[in-house]
């Protein structure tokens, strides 16, 4: 299988001496894409709030869909039919779509899973679906994403024994993945799983990259493991993974992870967190996050970010922005995602730069002088209220 030509290909340009950080360049039948890469996610046909042409004037590389969401509205037969998800959104730029799997094990209480793959009810109107291998290709296939996915189960990360069993039915999945893909202008990344141990993810990494997969994404991380577990799994596992192939860490993640898993040597990323935090007021700044319906921004004439070049930041008060989201007004929601994502790409191309540079330890080194992280607190409000939503079916993609 090995031998295979995929439709996306990635070039290593370089890797960083004093850590395993590296940049790249992705070529996908709809443009290239350099890595390390952040991925916005663009849930239901659309990155919540901003439109594609404010995407590409933030110079965003690639965007994520969710295979779950649109197979169940408006339905893969239907953008299919509106010429695919680029042409039906508007959108020109290289998309991935995720395999749908994550959502699906998401849906606590709603699913049950077997060899031939997972049932499970829709959370809009409690109709019954299953999903196999063969289907969510076939639907990733009518979406027409530069990227697909394969089906893959996640297992909750500490439970040895169904680690296992998750593992070995997604290496199966996998395999009749491959088998039943066959769209020529678009490549098929395998997924890695077995939680937090470490011999579940060499053995995982060896079935995975022996099958000749157009990249290699990380599964099962990032889903409420702690932090230590989730950075020691990713130093034993990314040097298994072949260097000439892009490393994908699906569902991740704040300005800290996303630095600490590109000097472990991960290329591409997707999360919800710029976005769903933005229209819950909470915005980047180079120093941690901020919340901007605090009193404390009530008559405070600064931007988010001194300095900052996005449009919001440009023109527009601390001050303004805590009015429009206590009147909940939606301009609120957009021009605080327009900074988070300029925050984020920026954070990707300023790495970037500093890894073809031969600087990015000193980089790494600067933003943990400034970086605060949010307080525990702050962040436990965040997953619970996402974990919540999960659960009714809203997940976007990974915590
Ligand atoms: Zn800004």
């Amino acid at each position: 299988m090995g031998a295979r030509a995929w439709a996306v290909t990635f070039d290593l340009q370089h890797t960083d001496r004093a850590t395993q950080a590296r940049a790249g360049l992705l070529r996908t039948p709809h443009g290239n894409a350099p890595t390390p890469l952040f991925c916005p996610v663009g849930t239901q046909a659309t990155v919540k709030a901003i439109s594609p042409r404010e995407l590409h004037e933030l110079q965003t590389g690639m965007i994520l869909g969710n295979t779950y969401h649109l197979y169940l509205r408006p339905g893969a037969e239907l953008i299919a039919e509106m010429g695919g998800l680029h042409r039906f959104m508007g959108w020109d730029g290289p998309i991935l779509t995720d395999s749908g799997g994550f959502q699906v094990f998401s849906l606590e209480g709603l699913r049950r899973i077997g060899d031939d793959g997972v049932v499970f009810r829709s959370h809009i109107d409690g109709s019954a679906h299953t999903f196999t291998p063969e289907l969510v290709v076939d639907i990733q296939e009518k979406l027409g994403s530069d990227i697909a996915m394969v089906l893959d189960e996640c297992a909750e990360p500490h439970d040895y024994a169904y680690a296992v069993a998750a593992m070995e039915r997604t290496h199966r999945w996998a395999e009749r993945c491959l088998a039943a893909h066959r769209r020529e202008d678009q490549a098929l990344f395998g997924i890695v799983q077995g939680g937090i141990h470490d011999d579940l993810r060499r053995a995982s990494a060896a079935a995975i990259s022996a099958m000749g997969f157009a990249g290699h994404a990380i599964g099962g991380l990032s889903v409420g493991e702690s932090k230590d577990d989730m950075l020691r799994v990713l130093d034993g596992l990314m040097p298994l993974l072949p260097p000439e192939r892009p490393r994908y860490l699906m569902g991740v993640g704040s300005p800290e992870d996303l630095v600490e898993c590109v000097a472990r040597g991960v290329d591409m990323f997707d999360c919800v967190l710029p976005t769903r935090l933005a229209r819950n007021g909470a915005v980047f700044t180079p120093e941690g996050r901020l919340n901007l319906r605090n009193a404390a921004h009530k008559n405070d004439p600064r931007p988010i970010q001194e300095g900052c070049t996005c449009y919001t930041c440009q023109h527009f008060t601390r001050a303004y922005l805590r009015h429009l989201m206590l009147a909940r007004e939606m301009l609120g929601s957009r021009l605080n995602t327009l900074h988070n994502l300029h925050y984020l790409l920026e954070l990707m191309r300023n790495m970037r730069e500093a890894i073809l540079g031969g600087s990015f330890e000193a980089f790494r080194e600067a933003f943990w002088a400034r970086y605060q992280v949010a307080d525990a607190a702050a962040r436990d409000w965040n997953r619970a209220r996402w974990n919540s939503r999960a659960r009714r079916g809203e997940g976007e993609s990974g915590p």
